[in-house]
């Protein structure tokens, strides 16, 4: 699957050249969220925090100049800390969705709210608050790791970047180093691996606390331990917040509340893993695959990342 900064790749070398500009972490932040399209509202309606109700209603969209819509009527609604997986084949819309979540682009038709709130009316930076992602392509800048860290909360304390890491599992690995916190990574974050990347953006959204999560199934890639590794703070991190996984490879279904299945930009079929498998061949099918695949004990993507 498509990295959801898919559209906007090459920011990773920006936010290095933004850093080495000295520009602020807000700044790098406010420039790598924010798309020309996507505008402050002319009548913000300001929710500091939200519980977390996410809803989507009858949305449709259509990338500019394109013919066929990306997605077409979909709804669905989550409670405060419910947890939703969005999987289907290649092409279905399931990044184009989340891509709608994170407010990259707005629908063409119908809406999305945010406890009762359109998103589209919510100050940017009060949409950034509540709303985080953890994404699989992960933007690594050549500052340290603490800096690394504090990008997703420039005010944290010492004492709260360690907490992150340690609910990220990332401390040990970082102790470890000589410099520790005050270790750089490397352009890219080339001193780290696949698997500690995932864990370091993990410990940016524990710092930033937003209560909705939107995650692109940051597994993808990594070992088996390494994925092991992953899973656990990756619990720890949406306990009790709304969350929305992209799932690539129906690992991370389990966890959830409810699975959306979707088809040509529709939601085909919604339910558990058990009544899917009963009341959807598509999702039956996409799931026989994923087994076989998986049983082949090759890396879905082929990287075989380890760390
Ligand atoms: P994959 O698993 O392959 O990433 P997906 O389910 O995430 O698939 P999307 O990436 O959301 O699917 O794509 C949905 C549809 O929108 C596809 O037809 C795709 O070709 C199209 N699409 C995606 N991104 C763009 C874009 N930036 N511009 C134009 N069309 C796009």
């Amino acid at each position: 699957l498509s990295q959801l900064y898919g559209p906007i790749s090459g920011f990773g070398s920006l936010a290095n050249s933004l850093f080495a500009a000295g520009a602020s972490a807000e700044r790098i932040i406010e420039v790598l969220d924010t798309r020309p399209d996507v505008t402050e509202p002319d009548d913000p309606q300001p929710l500091p925090r939200a519980a977390g109700a996410l809803v989507v209603e009858g949305v449709d969209f259509r990338y500019p100049d394109t013919e066929r819509p990306a997605l077409q009527g979909v709804t669905f609604a989550i409670p405060p800390g419910g947890r939703v997986a969005i999987v289907g084949a290649s092409g279905a819309g399931k990044s184009t969705l989340a891509r709608l979540l994170l407010r990259q682009y707005d629908p063409g038709g119908g809406r999305i709210t945010l406890d009762g709130h359109d998103l589209r009316r919510l100050p940017l930076a009060d949409l950034r608050r509540n709303v985080t992602a953890v994404l699989q392509d992960v933007l690594v800048f050549d500052g340290t790791i603490a800096e690394n860290i504090r990008w997703a909360h420039p005010d944290a304390s010492a004492e709260q970047v360690e907490a992150a890491a340690r609910a990220a599992d990332l401390h040990d690995t970082v102790v470890a180093f000589p410099d520790g916190y005050r270790t750089r990574v490397g352009q890219r974050g080339r001193m780290l691996s696949g698997g500690q990347c995932r864990r370091l953006a993990i410990a940016r959204a524990m710092i930033r606390d937003a209560p909705v999560l939107v995650l692109d199934e940051p597994t993808t890639g990594l070992d088996a331990a390494s994925t092991e590794r992953v899973l656990a703070p990756l619990r720890r991190l949406s306990h009790s917040r709304t969350t929305v996984t992209i799932s690539h490879q129906l690992l991370t279904v389990s966890d959830a509340d409810q699975i959306l299945y979707m088809e040509h930009g529709r939601i085909a079929a919604a339910g558990t893993h058990t009544e899917l498998l009963h009341d959807s061949p598509g999702y039956a099918e996409l799931y026989r695959l994923h087994r076989s695949e998986a049983s082949d004990g090759s890396a879905p993507d082929g990287t075989g990342e380890t760390g």
